[in-house]
């Protein structure tokens, strides 16, 4: 991790504003004691790309001897746009703090983890919100949109076998979560153990990085293994370090002698958590259009990770308002938690993405309600009042707004929330307020 840095300096703000003094103690012995256990993490799709596209600055705040008390560790990234950008954007949020190792308020199987938090007086409480997007997001603008309750940061990787570096606001309580059974499988040859015939010792990954859109091409599949034919026998520390560099960037596996290719559509489905074929969604959906989807999804062992505190709350079921459903990553949590779903208000714009959620309620025979949306603006404050009325109010509003303005490729600006796409961040917010403010005004009357 330290030769990944460039600067050392420290931050008067790492973002734990929120959390009480125990907490924070808590926090500081969970990251030293991370620190000392994880290796590197890996890379996020968001962030592979970024990388391309901007200069990076990191900067690591450390532990000063003279006042270890008041230290946290974070690593710091500030941007800049790279000279070949056309158009350097001035940006005025935060430079982004990032929490190191990306443990979020505890991971499974750690020693050390923060059982309570206390939140802002406005964000406390049901209805419950969950919020999540990529870590590249412009947090400090989410957060303040958000009743001010600050991010947790988690990477997959420390619950799955693939990385996925997300941010996640909410309000939810944080004492005893637990992972869905069976548990996910750790590894990359666990999850896929024929790799492991072919897999070269030299390549010592055991977690791919995140899953992304964009599949390595043909060309760079053969080039691999024409260099590793060949070498004959062990390659040459450059070829080593070209193919492994390749396989990193590309989540390419070992499928046969020299044979790296990249993950088949049901593979990726098994790493985010979902059942294989749930992207078949019945048919006529496209091979890119469920690699989309799926690259966009919530890794559903982690978010069921999280909103595992809400069995023993909701015995009877859950009304839920899923906001940007995408292929459902949010329903799957529940439904593999056991948690009956008594109504879901599914707000979604792909055709493709509505299919494939309504494959899995007919295939699972849920037995509650689902409504769907099309457009998260057509959904009035009179619509969500009258929902609210009819349900009995919504017991969670859960979402991950679109975040092609701020991610990958299609990044405009590192933390813009004004594309199109990224707007809806404000209609997330726009809705839970109406919602929020709908069950005080109904637990009042
Ligand atoms: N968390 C989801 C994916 C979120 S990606 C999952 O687990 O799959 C964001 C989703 O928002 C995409 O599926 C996109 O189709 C949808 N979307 C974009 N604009 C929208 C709008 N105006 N109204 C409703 N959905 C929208």
């Amino acid at each position: 991790m330290e030769e990944n840095l460039h600067r050392v300096s420290r931050s008067p703000d790492v973002g734990t504003h929120n959390q009480n003094d125990s907490v924070a103690e808590d926090n500081r012995r969970r990251r030293h004691y991370n620190h000392h256990t994880h290796g590197v993490q890996a890379k996020d799709s968001a962030d592979w790309n970024a990388v391309d596209d901007l200069d990076f600055e990191i900067l690591n705040f450390h532990s000063s001897p003279s006042n270890a008390d008041d230290d946290m560790d974070f690593e710091i990234v500030n941007f800049h746009s790279s000279p070949s950008s056309p158009s350097p954007v001035v940006t005025n949020d935060e430079p982004l703090r990032l929490p190191i190792p990306m443990s979020g308020l505890g991971v499974p199987n750690e020693q050390l983890f923060v059982t309570q938090r206390s939140l802002p007086e406005l964000a406390r409480g049901p209805p419950y919100f969950y919020y999540e997007n990529v870590v590249l997001a412009p947090w400090e603008t989410i957060s303040r949109h958000l009743y001010d309750v600050a991010p947790e940061f988690v990477d997959s990787s420390f619950i799955c076998a693939a990385a996925r570096e997300r941010g996640y606001v909410h309000n939810l309580p944080i004492s005893n979560r637990y992972l869905i059974q069976p548990p996910p499988k750790h590894t990359i040859q666990e999850v896929l153990p024929l790799t492991k015939n072919w897999w070269p010792t030299w390549d010592t990954r055991t977690k791919l990085n995140c899953i992304f859109t964009v599949n390595a091409s043909s060309q760079l599949t053969n080039r691999i293994r024409s260099a590793l034919e060949a070498s004959r026998g062990e390659p040459p520390e450059e070829i080593k370090r070209y193919v492994i560099e390749q396989c990193e960037k590309w989540n390419l596996i070992w499928v046969g002698q020299n044979k790296a290719v990249p993950l088949e559509v049901n593979e990726i489905e098994t790493l985010m958590g979902f059942p294989i074929y749930h992207t078949r969604g019945g048919g006529g959906i496209s091979r890119a259009e469920r690699l989309k989807s799926l690259s966009n999804s919530f890794q559903v062992d982690t978010l069921a990770y999280h909103l595992s505190v809400l069995k023993p709350l909701f015995p009877d079921g859950i009304n839920v308002l899923s906001l940007f459903t995408g292929i459902g990553g949010g329903e799957l949590a529940l439904h593999r938690l056991q948690i009956p779903m008594k109504t879901v208000v599914s707000v979604e714009f792909s055709q493709a993405n509505k299919y494939i959620l309504r494959d899995f309620w007919e295939r699972t025979n849920q037995k509650g309600v689902l409504i769907e949306f099309e457009d998260v603006q057509d959904l009035t404050k009179d619509i969500i009042v009258e929902l609210m009325k009819q349900f009995g109010g919504f017991d969670i509003v859960i979402g991950g707004s679109p975040c092609n303005n701020h991610a990958g490729g299609n990044r405009v600006t590192p933390n813009c929330l004004e594309g199109e796409q990224s707007l809806m961040f404000y209609e997330y917010c726009r809705v839970l307020n109406v919602v929020r403010q709908t069950a005080k005004e109904m637990r009042r009357s």
